[in-house]
């Protein structure tokens, strides 16, 4: 039995939504762009679904195109409005603690001869909205921040930021993948052209997310094909995974407000509880506004991926403040750029909540991190011990 604190990398189904992806797997087997009634069950499927993301993000429905999630719709937005009309000579600008999928859309522009500046972030992780008005150039064509972030929960200032580009005529992308369902996510009240989603960080399955497209934004198509999704994105629709994320858009709707007050609660009862009875701990992006699920910490004298695994052995999963990637562990690059040093970034842990936590599972993980954390720093090395 694992108590599964890890939100922030994916989720479960919940039951309402496997009950919906089963349904279509079993009754829409349709193609959707077929015009008998077997086609015709799972085009309405499709429909119903895009106007159930669209009622979530206060957006219309030609404005809603699904991909195969998170990444695909960051690709889109960062690869598909640069690239119209050619990319030579125009300039974009993101921040340093974007997710890879963004971070590494931009990298692939600067190949294609475009120019990327990184904005910094202050030290609660939070993009100061001036340097997003210092950068803007003649040649600025995209603006793209993330509303929330992925390992701290730190919420940018996208309203003010969408402000500044809509003045400078720039079309302005908001990674939303963490916000939605957690965070209002009016697209008009925001003020974006482009915003990212991704089902399986919503509890339903991987492999489906969707793009919101401002009414008359173009983009230039990644991939080519048929004329799906209004030559926005070929290949037929993912129906079961479709189908998954408008019951889960829906249920977003219903109870989002609920929902993070009462994850608010269990994330301020997990941080006071930790800071009260274990030494040297402290909170990333402290004093920024935080999705209420997430609560990222330092630990000092403690490896994160230590912690990780010995949370692991007592039947907790949680994350560490590092990126493992070609078998070396990185220190998170969104740590660093809020000027933490490596071994402060080394020592985090991400907690990051959702529906199935509730407090008795809260409160025996505040006893598991304790006694981890005081065995840990018995053994290290480096540690003061008091
Ligand atoms: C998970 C995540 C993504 C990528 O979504 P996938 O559906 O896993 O490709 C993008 N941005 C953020 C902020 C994320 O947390």
């Amino acid at each position: 039995m694992t108590y599964y604190f890890d939100h922030n990398a994916t989720t479960p189904l919940s039951d309402p939504v496997l009950a919906c992806v089963s349904r279509a797997l079993r009754e829409c087997y349709g193609n959707p762009s077929s015009i008998h009634s077997a086609g015709q069950a799972a085009r309405s499927a499709v429909e119903l679904a895009r106007s159930q993301v669209a009622a979530l993000l206060n957006a219309q429905p030609g404005e809603i195109v699904f991909t195969s999630g998170g990444t695909e719709s960051d690709n889109l937005a960062v690869l598909g409005a640069v690239r119209l009309d050619g990319v030579a000579g125009k300039h974009a600008i993101t921040t340093a603690v974007e997710h890879p999928a963004v971070l590494g859309a931009c990298a692939q522009l600067v190949r294609e001869g475009a120019e990327v500046t990184y904005l910094k972030v202050r030290g609660d992780g939070v993009v100061d909205p001036d340097e997003v008005r210092h950068a803007v150039r003649p040649t600025t064509v995209l603006i793209s921040v993330m509303h929330a972030n992925n390992e701290t929960g730190a919420v940018q200032p996208i309203a003010e930021i969408s402000a500044i580009a809509r003045a400078a005529g720039v079309l302005f992308h908001a990674d939303g993948v963490q916000a939605a369902g957690r965070l209002g996510t009016d697209v008009r009240e925001l003020g974006v052209d482009l915003y990212s989603l991704s089902a399986h960080k919503l509890n339903a399955p991987k492999g489906t997310g969707a793009l919101f497209v401002r009414k008359g934004v173009k983009l230039q198509a990644l991939q080519f094909g048929g004329r799906h999704e209004r030559e926005r994105r070929a290949g037929t629709e993912n129906v079961p995974g479709i189908a998954a994320m408008g019951c889960t858009a829906e249920q977003l709707v219903q109870q989002r407000a609920r929902e993070s007050v009462r994850l608010a609660g269990l994330r301020d009862r997990l941080e006071s509880s930790l800071l009260e009875r274990v030494p040297g701990v402290r909170t990333n992006a402290h004093g920024a506004t935080r999705l209420a699920n997430t609560s990222s910490l330092r630990f000092d004298g403690i490896e994160g991926e230590a912690l990780v695994i010995a949370l692991d052995l007592a039947g907790f999963a949680v994350s560490s403040g590092a990126a493992c990637s070609s078998g070396a562990v990185e220190p998170s690059h969104v740590l660093l750029a809020m000027g933490l040093t490596p071994s402060e970034a080394r020592a985090s842990i991400r907690f990051s909540l959702g529906q199935g936590n509730d407090e008795a599972q809260v409160d025996a993980l505040v006893e598991a991190v304790v006694a981890s954390v005081a065995r840990l720093r018995k053994l290290s090395p480096v540690y003061e011990h008091a």
